[in-house]
């Protein structure tokens, strides 16, 4: 690393209009604090199909060093990040929500704890959300740190920061973006945490409802999965199948004494009902996961982009 760090800054917006300038001012005096005057940056918005004026808003700003990819429509926070992992070129990223809630004074601490481990989460351990917010997130991450291991208080917190080897080399789809923390400690980094400050959404709205929230807990099957048993599917299915099979042979065992001694076997639809919706229910979740895997193991780039400073400058 040269003795100048440089700095992605990624920031996902979706309909952010009134917070864009805001942010870049706050950003822009922390960024020329006298800690960070050895520091160069270049600061990337990926406008996520924003259909207010958050992309001209973004346009308005006169400096070299910000970058601007604008979605063709609205995929997602994981592709946001996604897009802007495979962009930056700094030797240190971090990524922050653009709601003005992250507070761009946390950047020379969280370069700090870098130097220690090979990514750093933030904690908004007072988060200034409503209780519908972050009751169901205290139980998430409750859950997500019991299953994957990692002790983690806030996996989903949009304020992090990495060593650049790290984001060249997650996969982020879906609603993956939650689960960020348990995805590279199981590529072998470390992960620290620190405690962030946050504030309350002054301007526009929150676009993570309990709808998206339950959409995300299908992805920690994913994620457990993937930590356990990427390389032998075999193991969970094999497992699986190994289990039905043999009650399926208990059973007919069963069924087959109860008849040889003459005794009704019984006339039951709700049982036969029951094995059907068991075993396809087994084989479809066996089926996802190695969708999943599949999925995975791509780099999947499935978002359309309509505007790419990066290509501009290039000559395009
Ligand atoms: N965001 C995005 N795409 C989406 C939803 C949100 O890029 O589909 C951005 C949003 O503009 C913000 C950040 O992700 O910069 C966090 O979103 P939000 O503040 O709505 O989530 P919350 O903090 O309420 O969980
Ligand atoms: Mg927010």
């Amino acid at each position: 690393m040269s003795s100048k760090p440089n700095l992605s800054i990624i920031i996902p917006v979706h309909n952010e209009e009134e917070n864009i300038l805001e942010l870049y001012e706050r950003l822009y005096s922390t960024l020329s604090l006298p800690s960070l005057i050895e520091t160069t940056y270049e600061i990337i918005f990926i406008d996520d199909g924003s259909t207010d004026g958050t992309f001209e808003e973004i346009k308005k700003i006169k400096n070299s060093k910000v970058k601007v990819v604008r979605f063709q429509r609205n995929y997602g926070k994981a592709a946001a990040l996604s897009c802007g992992f495979k962009r930056s070129k700094g030797d240190f990223v971090i990524t922050m929500d653009g709601d003005l809630q992250d507070d761009p004074k946390e950047i020379p601490r969280f370069i700090e704890e870098l130097k220690r481990y090979d990514m750093v989460s933030g904690w908004k351990n007072k988060r200034q959300d409503p209780i519908s917010k972050t009751l169901p997130s205290k139980v998430f991450n409750r859950l997500t740190r019991f299953i994957t291991g990692v002790e983690v208080h806030d996996f989903n917190c949009g304020y992090k920061a990495y060593n650049n080897y790290v984001v060249k080399n997650i996969n982020l789809y879906g609603e993956l973006h939650r689960y960020i923390p348990a995805l590279v400690y199981w590529k072998g980094y470390t992960v620290g945490e620190i405690e962030v400050e946050h504030h309350p959404r002054v301007h526009g709205e929150s676009k993570y409802g309990i709808e998206r929230l339950l959409k995300g807990f299908l992805d920690l099957i994913t994620v457990t999965f993937l930590m356990m048993y990427k390389k032998r599917p075999l193991h969970v299915f094999g497992g699986i199948g190994i289990l039905f099979g043999l009650s399926g042979v208990i059973i007919s065992i069963y069924l087959i004494v109860l008849w040889a001694a003459g005794l009704k076997i019984g006339d039951r639809p709700l049982l036969m009902l029951g094995i059907l919706l068991t075993v396809t229910g087994a084989q479809f979740i066996s089926l996802g996961l190695i969708g999943e895997l599949i999925t995975n193991s791509r780099n999947n780039d499935d978002y359309v982009i309509k505007y790419d400073s990066y290509e501009l400058e290039n000559g395009r």
